[in-house]
C-alpha cells in the first residue's frame, strides 16, 4: 500500500474553543492582524470572542475587515501592507472561505516581497506569518488547506496560490458562529463541502486515508440533506456540517479538486454565482461522465449517501439549489475554453475533454 498524508494544522473543535484556548494565541506572537469580512464576524460573535481572548492575554491587535467574497489581488496586497505597517507578527482569519483564503495570501505577502506577476508562480521563499483560522461557514475547508484562491482578472478565472507551508497553524471550529448563516449560504457552503469530498474521492491523487475521510464527510452531509432543505438544522446538525466540511478540506489538501471546481470558477467569475452553488449545479452531470468509465467508484459514493442512483442525487441537489441561471451558447464556449486550462482538470480519474465540458454546461443549463 502506498500512502502519504500531511496535515500540519492543529484542529480544536468545541463550544467556546477560542476563549477556552486563548493561551494558544499568546504563543503565536505579540500582535495579530485579524483578517475578516465586513459584517458577519461582528454579527456572529466570532470577532468578539477573539478580541476578548487577545485582551485577556494583554495582546494588542489590528483589524483588516475589507475582504469581499471571491477576494481580489488588490485586497491581499492591501491587507499585507496593513500587516506590515502595524508590525503584526501573526494572522487571525475569521470568516468564510473568502477571508480565510485572503488571510493566507496576506500572511505570505507580509513576510516576503512577491511581485504581482509572480503571485501564482509558486516561487516563494518558505516564509510566512503564523496563522490561526476560525471558519464561520461550513463549506470551503480552507481552515485545513494550503490553498488561497483569488480572483485572477488576467486569466478571467479564479487561481490558486498554493504552498505546503500555507497550512494554518491552528484552526478553531465552533459551530455557534454558523447559527446566523442564511438558508442560502448554509446550503451553498454544504454543497461545496460535499463537492470537495466527492471530487477528492474521484481524484487520481486519492489514497486509502483520503477515501475514508471523503466517504465519512459525504455520508454526514447526505444525512443532513433533509434538514438543509427544510432549514431545520439544530446546533448539533451545524456541528456535523462543520466537521464534514473540515474533512472535505483535509481531503482536497491531498487530492486537489477536479473539473467541477474549474468549471464552477467560470460561473462565479462571469455570472457571480456563489462558489458552492456553482459546484452543485455542475456536479451530477460530471458524475454521470465519470460513471461511464468508473461505475464502481460512483456506486460507492451513492452507497455512502444511501441513494440508489445519480438521478436521485440530482433531484435532491436541484431541490436544494432552486431555479437555475441562464447561459448562452457563446458563454458556454468561453467558459469551457477557460476551464479546460485549469490545473485541476488533470486530477480526475476520468480526465474530461473540452467537448465533455461543453456537454456538461449545455446539459446543466438546458441548451
Ligand atoms: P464567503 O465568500 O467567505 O462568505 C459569503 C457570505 O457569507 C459573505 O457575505 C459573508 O459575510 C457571509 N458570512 C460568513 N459567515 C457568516 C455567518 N456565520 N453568518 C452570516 N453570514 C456569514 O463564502 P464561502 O462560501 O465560505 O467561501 C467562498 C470562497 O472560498 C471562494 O472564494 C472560494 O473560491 C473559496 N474556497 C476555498 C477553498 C480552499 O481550499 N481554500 C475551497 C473551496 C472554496 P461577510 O463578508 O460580512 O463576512
Ligand atoms: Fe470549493
Amino acid at each position: 500500500m502506498n500512502l502519504q498524508f500531511f496535515m500540519p494544522t492543529k484542529i480544536i473543535m468545541g463550544d467556546d474553543c477560542v476563549i477556552k484556548n486563548a493561551e494558544i494565541l499568546k504563543k503565536l506572537g505579540k500582535k495579530p492582524l485579524i483578517v475578516t469580512g465586513s459584517r458577519s464576524a461582528v454579527l456572529n460573535g466570532s470577532l468578539k470572542d477573539v478580541t476578548k481572548a487577545l485582551t485577556e492575554n494583554g495582546q494588542e491587535y489590528a483589524v483588516y475587515d475589507k475582504v469581499m467574497s471571491n477576494p481580489t489581488i488588490d485586497c491581499v496586497y492591501e491587507g499585507a501592507e496593513l500587516a506590515k505597517s502595524e508590525n503584526a507578527d501573526f494572522i487571525i482569519a475569521i470568516g468564510g472561505g473568502s477571508p480565510m483564503d485572503a488571510a493566507k495570501a496576506i500572511a505570505l505577502l507580509a513576510s516576503q516581497d512577491i511581485k504581482r506577476e509572480k503571485l501564482f508562480s509558486g516561487e516563494y521563499e518558505e516564509k510566512v506569518l503564523p496563522m490561526v483560522f476560525i471558519p464561520t461557514t461550513a463549506g470551503t475547508g480552507s481552515e485545513v488547506t494550503q490553498y488561497s484562491i483569488l480572483t485572477n482578472d488576467a486569466a478571467k478565472t479564479k487561481t490558486t496560490v498554493a504552498a505546503p507551508f500555507l497550512f494554518p497553524d491552528v484552526s478553531f471550529l465552533d459551530s455557534k458562529y454558523m447559527e446566523s448563516l442564511s438558508k442560502t449560504t448554509t446550503i451553498n457552503t454544504a454543497v461545496d463541502a460535499l463537492s470537495h469530498s466527492v471530487e477528492g474521492y474521484l481524484s487520481n491523487r486519492s489514497n486509502v486515508l483520503t477515501d475514508a475521510l471523503a466517504l465519512e464527510g459525504i455520508s454526514i452531509i447526505a444525512e443532513e440533506f433533509e434538514n438543509l432543505k427544510n432549514f431545520t438544522l439544530t446546533r448539533e446538525d451545524r456541528s456535523k456540517l462543520l466537521y464534514a466540511s473540515t474533512l472535505g478540506g483535509i481531503v482536497i489538501a491531498h487530492t486537489g479538486t477536479t473539473a467541477v471546481h474549474s468549471m464552477g470558477y467560470s460561473l462565479t467569475y462571469f455570472k457571480d454565482i456563489d462558489h458552492g452553488r456553482a459546484n452543485g449545479l455542475l456536479i451530477t452531470e460530471f458524475l454521470k461522465l465519470v460513471e461511464k468509465e468508473k461505475p464502481e467508484r460512483i456506486k460507492t459514493l451513492l452507497t455512502a449517501m444511501k441513494l440508489k442512483d445519480l438521478a436521485e442525487l440530482e433531484k435532491i441537489i436541484m431541490e436544494l439549489l432552486g431555479e437555475k441561471e441562464k447561459l448562452t451558447e457563446e458563454e458556454i464556449m468561453e467558459f469551457a475554453s477557460i476551464a479546460i486550462k485549469a490545473k485541476n482538470i488533470a486530477n480526475c480519474i476520468v480526465i474530461p475533454t473540452e467537448e465533455d465540458l461543453i456537454h456538461i454546461y449545455k446539459t446543466v443549463f438546458d441548451l
